[in-house]
């Protein structure tokens, strides 16, 4: 966020009030009344992407950041460095991680801890969803409830929304259809456990998670598993679940 110096918000309220007693050219309306709600603050979000099998600077670092972006609804910061991350939190409201490469060092995990312990909310996309952590279990454990070791080929598939009052669903249709992988989330007994939001079923196994929220101790935390390519990101409705997303795990 861009602190705006506080003479350069006076000048135009003086102009402004200027303009209301000394309207000219005749008009009878020469004054807009102001507004007494100026826009929040952008929520600060942090976005983790890079690794295998997906192409993370279209999908995230683009086509995500421009879904959070606009409006000046978020100010993310974007990278696919996950040793830069651990300098970055301190001034963030949100970490979005969507990465498909492990993140090694400790210092950094126990950050991401720390950050949730402290109340800050997190989302997890798709590929950060996955059994990414050999040496990190308590990641699938503590923070995703869970995780997924497969899914289905990728294809068309429906997602049908459980709970459609819950703030992070508002606005979503009932059920749509996307091409997406179907991922086979299970959820780890050890975990805090999930609410469901979303499912899909293949035609054989599931329902699985879709959209659902880990019911951490401290804080919000949002499980998206869907995400693969623009089949998904450019898609309407899943851009307002992201935008749901990140304003209720920020607390707004
Ligand atoms: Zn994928």
């Amino acid at each position: 966020m861009k602190r705006i110096p506080k003479f350069t918000k006076t000048i135009p309220l003086l102009l402004l009030t200027w303009l209301c007693i000394f309207p000219g050219n005749g008009r009878a309306n020469g004054c807009l009344p102001a507004s007494s709600n100026p826009p929040a603050d952008p929520i600060r979000v942090l976005l983790l992407g890079g690794g295998a099998s997906h192409d993370f600077d279209t999908w995230y670092k683009n086509a995500d950041v421009e879904t959070l972006e606009k409006g000046g609804f978020a100010e993310v910061t974007y990278t696919d460095d996950p040793e830069s991350i651990l300098d970055l939190l301190a001034d963030m409201d949100v970490l979005y991680l969507s990465n498909n490469q492990p993140i090694a060092d400790p210092a950094t995990r126990k950050a991401i801890f720390d950050f949730a312990a402290s109340g800050k909310g997190l989302i997890l996309g798709h590929a950060a969803l996955w059994y990414n952590w050999e040496d990190w279990p308590e990641y699938n454990i503590h923070l995703a409830s869970g995780g997924s070791r497969g899914h289905d080929r990728f294809g068309a598939f429906d997602v049908t929304v459980l709970d459609k009052n819950h703030p992070v669903t508002e606005g979503l249709p009932p059920t749509f259809n996307l091409k997406d992988e179907l991922y086979y989330f299970k959820v780890d007994p050890d975990g805090p456990g999930i609410k469901v939001l979303a499912e899909a079923s293949t035609s054989e196994t599931g329902p699985f998670p879709s959209l659902f929220v880990i019911k951490h101790p401290d804080t919000r935390i949002v499980g998206i598993a869907l995400g693969h390519d623009g089949a998904s990101h450019n898609l309407d409705t899943y851009q307002k679940l992201l935008r749901n997303a990140v304003s209720w795990v920020a607390g707004k």
